[in-house]
């Protein structure tokens, strides 16, 4: 999965990267609805809750942290 390919920020708002719809929210902005769906796909840890933000329209993950591993 390419996690950090084709990331593009405009004005602050996060847009996705696969859709190019800015749909994208972090864990904490999710309703119950779309974390019960990440958490069941994604699985995702505590950091990575804290780091990752998804596309509520296609579910794409992305991640919010520095291209360290690039
Ligand atoms: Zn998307």
């Amino acid at each position: 999965m390419n996690y950090f390919q084709g990331r593009v920020r405009a004005d602050g708002d996060e847009v996705c990267p696969k859709c190019g719809e800015r749909r994208v929210r972090a864990w904490k902005d999710m309703k119950d609805d779309e974390r019960e769906f990440v958490g069941r796909v994604f699985r995702p840890d505590e950091g990575e809750r804290q780091r990752c933000m998804w596309c509520v329209l296609c579910w794409e993950e992305v991640r919010d942290d520095a291209p360290r591993f690039v």
